[in-house]
């Protein structure tokens, strides 16, 4: 089976890039503009094989789009701006990508008659659910706080207008956050790996009570191809661990620091990012009847984690910002 993923240079796109080459059924052409948060490298041991064929380019050109896509049976989009930090300070290119490039995607697809296309989705655009015990489904409303949710739940909605509109094939799948190997080291988890590693401080948000249902990225993974292979159409798919007890961020890092052996006294708690979700969850159970489930604990996950950082400085040590301390000025000019 012919498949385009877009973003596939990404931290979750190069593992499922890898999942899909591993099956020995896919071919996989991996369309990335390589920006920032890309690992030009990341698919190196592909690049001679014949089943794998990469495209340097912008999902918002469409000559570009049409090239990569031409031949394509499925869809696997997930090229996006990705940090709700940066879409704080630079809203206008998340919904570039986010919402135009979706829009242009699904266009192309409609046009060149795509079987399946897969619409890569966040639970950040339910919002924070704060009561306890609370979690989204997939009909829960649409609350998204920051630009990053916005632009993405604009995505998803074209994506279920194209089902509705066009009849076309389309699958949207909304995930909890993600961890793993190759995590750029800008997010939560490999930003403290990697800070405890050097002995330099880690950075908390306000009160670091924040509720994540951390995922491996890997079950990510297994989730998008059940949803490719056992998702119905003009249906949204939401995937989580639902891990049982819930953990805070402070949870996560105090697991890290554990992990890691480093110094507990690394942990700083820094002024809160301006409409920060304070719990995010969500009910699975709808992709668990198509017979997905989790494969790792959160502690296995983890410690994995660690592990790989451990043994991949040369990855990402090139990757870590200049600066590594939090500036006091960071949210200058966005909090009110
Ligand atoms: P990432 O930032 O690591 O990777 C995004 C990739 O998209 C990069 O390789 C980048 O070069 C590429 N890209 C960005 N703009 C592009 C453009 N205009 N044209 C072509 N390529 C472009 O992101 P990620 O964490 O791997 O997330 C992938 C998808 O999964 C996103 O759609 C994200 O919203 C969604 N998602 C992420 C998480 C998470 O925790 N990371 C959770 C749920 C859903």
């Amino acid at each position: 089976m012919k498949v385009l993923v877009t973003g596939g240079c990404g931290f979750i796109g190069s593992h499922l890039c890898r999942m899909l080459l591993a099956r020995g059924d896919f071919e996989v052409t991996n369309l990335d503009a390589l920006t920032y948060a890309a690992d030009p490298l990341a698919l190196a041991e592909f690049h001679s094989d014949s089943r794998y064929r990469f495209v340097k380019g912008d999902i918002c050109e469409w000559e570009t789009v049409i090239e990569a896509m031409q031949g394509c049976e499925v869809v696997f989009h997930l090229a996006a701006e990705s940090f709700v930090d940066r879409s704080l300070h630079r809203a206008a290119e998340f919904v570039r990508t986010n919402v135009d490039g979706t829009a242009l995607l699904l266009e192309a697809a409609r046009q060149l008659g795509v079987r399946r296309f897969v619409h890569v989705g966040t639970d950040e655009v339910y919002g924070s659910q704060d009561d306890p015990g609370e979690k989204a489904t997939e009909t829960s409303s649409l609350e998204p706080s920051s630009p990053y949710s916005a632009s993405k739940a604009a995505g998803d909605l074209l994506a279920l207008a194209a089902h509705r509109s066009y009849g076309q094939d389309v699958v949207v799948t909304r995930c909890s956050n993600n961890y793993g190997p190759r995590q750029f080291p800008e997010k939560l988890i490999p930003l403290t790996i990697v800070n405890l590693f050097d002995g330099v401080e880690v950075p908390i948000y306000g009160d670091g009570r924040q509720v994540r249902d951390w995922l491996f990225v890997e079950d990510h993974c297994t989730a998008l191809l059940t949803a490719l292979e056992k998702g119905k159409a003009g249906e949204v798919y939401n995937i989580a661990a639902e891990q049982d007890p819930e953990w805070t961020n402070l949870d996560v890092v105090k697991a890290l620091v554990r992990m890691t052996g480093a110094n507990a006294n690394l942990v700083r708690f820094v002024e809160d990012r301006p409409g920060h979700d304070r719990r995010y969850a969500m009910s699975s159970s709808k992709i668990r009847e198509l017979g997905w489930s989790p494969s790792l604990s959160l502690e296995e996950g983890l410690e994995r984690t660690v592990s790989w950082y451990k043994a991949n400085e040369d990855w990402w040590r090139p990757r870590l910002p200049k600066e590594r301390s939090v500036p006091q000025h960071k949210w200058a000019g966005v909090h009110k």
